[in-house]
């Protein structure tokens, strides 16, 4: 494999199209989970199936953390997308759906976590085809979008999204506002719902014995989820969550998330939508501006 290392735009989707939110929204907010549960730990390290203690960090999804968030979700009155790898649907299938039965969107997020990786297509296709049938046949669901597995991403992984019926990706870094994403050849792409890689939970909350870390508390975390809520408000951008029931369902961490919440809801003009929300409208605008 050789790598192609011309200068040009690593992204080439063209430039965002100016954005104006429902309902006289100043902003947006997309909560978005992603239901790793034990897949965090064994997609991309196999040896650790058969470490109980290490994969017991991901087990906190399904004996409290969904649970947890869903309750929270339901207090506050919001709806949510939870990224789900098709392995998290079949292993635990009633934490999953009650996530469904809550009406919240289940998002896809790989089969079992693999990290995307462009020298091995056919096993990067098969996670997202291993995916679309898990949550199919645990859940009942096919997914319109899709957040990669820690992240990442390339041309060919996105145009077979397209193809699979993916509507919208929420991975990239590169925008604080929703844009369509070029294909191949100038074909056209999902859309993307850029996160924020300062919520990201994972950040400030999770430690473990092989990547020992120290955790962030909640001055520190509920004050930086904040200055960059308001000032991604005031820029009239879209907040992306990019939360962990195995972090934020933990007692002190469900209380930051839902301070945070309540502190976007109290705003009063923030749209919160689901990516799938996000996206017709996106895709409203869009069909609109042809016209
Ligand atoms: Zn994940």
């Amino acid at each position: 494999m050789t790598f192609d290392l011309s200068p040009r735009p690593l992204n080439p989707a063209p430039a965002t199209p100016r954005m104006i939110w429902p309902n006289g929204a100043k902003s947006a907010l997309f909560v978005g989970f992603d239901v790793d549960a034990e897949t965090a730990w064994i997609g991309n390290n196999p040896s650790n199936v058969d470490r109980m203690v290490t994969t017991s960090h991901g087990g906190y999804d399904a004996r409290v953390g969904i649970a947890k968030i869903l309750e929270l979700m339901a207090e506050l009155g919001l709806k949510g997308t939870f990224f789900t790898p098709g392995w998290t649907a079949l292993a635990h299938p009633a934490q999953c759906e009650a996530m469904v039965a809550a009406g919240h969107e289940i998002g896809h997020h790989g089969y079992l976590h693999k990290l995307p990786d462009r020298t091995k297509l056919d096993e990067a296709f098969e996670e997202i085809d291993r995916g679309f049938e898990a949550l199919q046949s645990a859940l009942g669901v096919r997914p319109v979008g899709y957040r990669a597995p820690s992240g990442e991403n390339f041309p060919e992984l996105l145009a077979y999204l397209k193809k699979t019926g993916i509507r919208y990706s929420s991975s990239f870094r590169d925008d604080i506002l929703p844009y369509r994403h070029a294909g191949a050849d100038g074909a056209v792409g999902p859309v993307e719902i850029p996160v924020n890689f300062a919520f990201d939970d994972w950040n400030f909350g999770m430690s473990s014995r092989t990547s020992s870390r120290p955790l962030f508390g909640r001055d520190a975390v509920l004050q930086l989820w904040i200055d960059e809520f308001e000032a991604t408000h005031a820029w009239g951008g879209v907040t992306t969550l990019v939360l962990h029931p195995q972090v934020s369902g933990r007692p002190m961490r469900w209380h930051i998330l839902r301070d945070f919440l309540r502190h976007v809801i109290d705003k009063g003009d923030v749209w919160i939508a689901t990516g799938a929300e996000i996206t017709d409208h996106y895709e409203a605008l869009e069909a609109a501006s042809a016209r």
